[in-house]
């Protein structure tokens, strides 16, 4: 999917008006704080009805009898916000919908430097409703293996658990994803039998452990990507009992404990419902029991033992690095699907479990919303620089973004967009003061008069124009004149110079709007395919 099929910018309303005042409000409460030392943990206890969920349908209906095509109408009646509890007043919009629609629903963080390396922290979104038998799902523990990570964030952002409980952490070793290695400072997955206070890593782990502790988790995966296709007996180089790939991993066939103690026969199952969707034969999953009380010392270190001597079944799971990463990414859901049937907790995705599908919702509807959604930026397609992009003279930006592998690292006057290992884009900063304004802003859109407010995107066909403004001054990023004065003229795509678009198809164009000299916020128009 992507932005070709916005048709119409109505249906972006009344869901971005919610995530303004939501952000609104979280920022009201969040103003003084940095970069977030510990990440919020978001008790999502109940799921009710998004509040006007009938304003939302309306603007679909209307919308329906035009050229709105019927994914993204699906979609935006699933919309559901979810009650956080304990932080109080805050109302989170939980799901992330297989659309074009911008709810980022992780954090609002604020930008950090490399060498904020032991602030980078991790998030914990929890997922349905409480109850004594939670799915913890882990990704990201060594940054270089994104198949496991990105799975774990398609079930942040794409999943909607419909009964029970699901805890997911995408980014636990979130330095080392940035980074593109294994471990910066060693392998994480080796520091859970015993670690030295000193450790960089010391406050993740001692975090992570206590999830795993907690008394409503009761069944722990480990997202891995490991070489080459584990297989019993040896056949060759790569597919062999040293190899790591397509594999569902048990330290012991029992264990002793409350719920799901049946190791060994869990990842049967796991395997058999793998094994039932393979794209090759080549992918065949494997049972792979590492014996680990019996003197498998490095398997000792690691989460998935930590785990089991507190009684908890945990289980490796792993895709292979000879795999593209969606491909992987499609295994690690297959199998975490299997868990949660097998626990019993019910969900809903939007999007059609195939190869293909995962790559698709992997690759496209990223965003960030930056400054209280000031400025909404659509990420699938973007530059690999964006150049005088406005950045508070503070120099920070504070930003929400729709996924939790989404992270802006700043380095002197550029700030990069990370998505998991991929660099999107760098921004160049064009210092200035911001001001916090909840106006609209007025254009004519293909001969139709409309009211915008800043961070929405407009669809435009043929042209538009921006009427003027009594208090802002417009700045059409990309585009001039003879007369500087850029409200009251009709707009078109050939007007712009292209290097200027915000899109590598030179489709999407920034409209600023500015109080004296301060930076109000920015509309994005994008004229559509032709
Ligand atoms: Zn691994």
């Amino acid at each position: 999917m992507n932005l070709g099929m916005l048709k119409s910018y109505k249906v972006f309303v009344p869901v971005l008006f919610l995530f303004v005042s939501w952000c609104s409000l979280y920022q009201d409460m969040h103003t003084a704080e940095p970069e977030l030392i510990a990440t919020p943990k978001y008790d999502l206890n109940v799921s009710v009805p998004i509040e006007n969920n009938n304003a939302i349908k309306e603007s679909i209906e209307q919308n329906r009898s035009t050229a709105l095509e019927p994914e993204i109408l699906t979609a935006q009646i699933e919309e559901e916000i979810a009650v956080v509890q304990d932080i109080p007043l805050e109302i989170k919009p939980e799901i992330a919908a297989q659309s074009e629609v911008i709810v980022p629903i992780i954090r609002v963080s604020s930008t950090s430097e490399e060498k904020d390396h032991k602030n980078f922290g991790f998030d914990l979104i929890q997922k349905g409703s409480h109850d004594e038998n939670t799915l913890l799902v882990v990704g990201g523990i060594q940054g270089d293996e994104p198949g496991g990570f990105m799975a774990a964030s398609l079930i942040a952002t794409q999943y909607k658990i419909t009964k029970g409980s699901v805890w997911v952490i995408p980014n636990l070793n979130f330095y080392s994803i940035i980074k593109r290695s294994r471990g910066p400072f060693g392998d994480m997955n080796r520091k859970f039998a015993s670690l030295k206070e000193s450790d960089p890593d010391y406050e993740a782990i001692s975090k992570i452990k206590s999830y795993i502790e907690d008394d409503e988790v009761k069944l722990v995966v480990n997202l891995h990507d490991g070489s080459g296709y584990y297989r019993e007996t040896y056949v060759d180089k790569d597919h062999s009992p040293h190899k790591w790939g397509q594999c569902s991993i048990v330290d012991q066939a029992n264990l002793d404990c409350d719920k799901y103690g049946d190791l060994e026969r869990i990842s049967t199952k796991i395997v058999e419902h793998v094994n039932a969707n393979l794209i090759r034969e080549e992918d065949r999953y494997a049972f792979n029991n590492t014996k680990t009380a019996q003197g498998n010392e490095e398997m000792a270190k690691t989460l998935t033992y930590f785990a089991i001597k507190n009684k908890k079944a945990a289980f490796g799971n792993e895709a292979s690095k000879n795999l593209p990463t969606h491909e992987r990414a499609y295994y690690h859901l297959l199998a975490l699907e299997k868990y949660m049937d097998i626990m019993g907790i019910g969900f809903e995705r939007e999007f059609e479990l195939t190869p293909l599908a995962v790559k698709e919702v992997i690759d496209n509807n990223i965003y960030l919303s930056i400054e209280g959604n000031s400025i909404s930026l659509p990420l699938h397609d973007i530059r690999s620089v964006l150049r005088y992009f406005p950045v508070n003279k503070d120099g920070h930006i504070a930003y929400a973004p729709s996924n939790p592998l989404l992270k802006i690292i700043k380095d002197k006057d550029t700030y990069t967009i990370y998505y998991g290992n991929r660099r999107l884009t760098h921004l160049k900063a064009d210092y200035m003061d911001y001001i916090n304004a909840e106006v609209n802003v007025h254009f004519k859109v293909d001969n139709k008069d409309i009211e915008v407010k800043f961070g929405e995107i407009i669809s435009v066909k043929n042209d538009f124009l921006v009427h003027d403004h009594d208090e802002y001054r417009v700045n059409v990023i990309g585009y001039s004149n003879s007369s500087k004065i850029e409200t009251g003229t009709s707009i078109s795509q050939e007007k712009f110079m292209k290097r200027f678009s915000i899109d590598r198809q030179g489709q999407m164009y920034r409209v600023e709007f500015y109080k004296k000299d301060k930076f109000a916020g920015t509309v994005l128009v994008k004229f559509e395919d032709v």
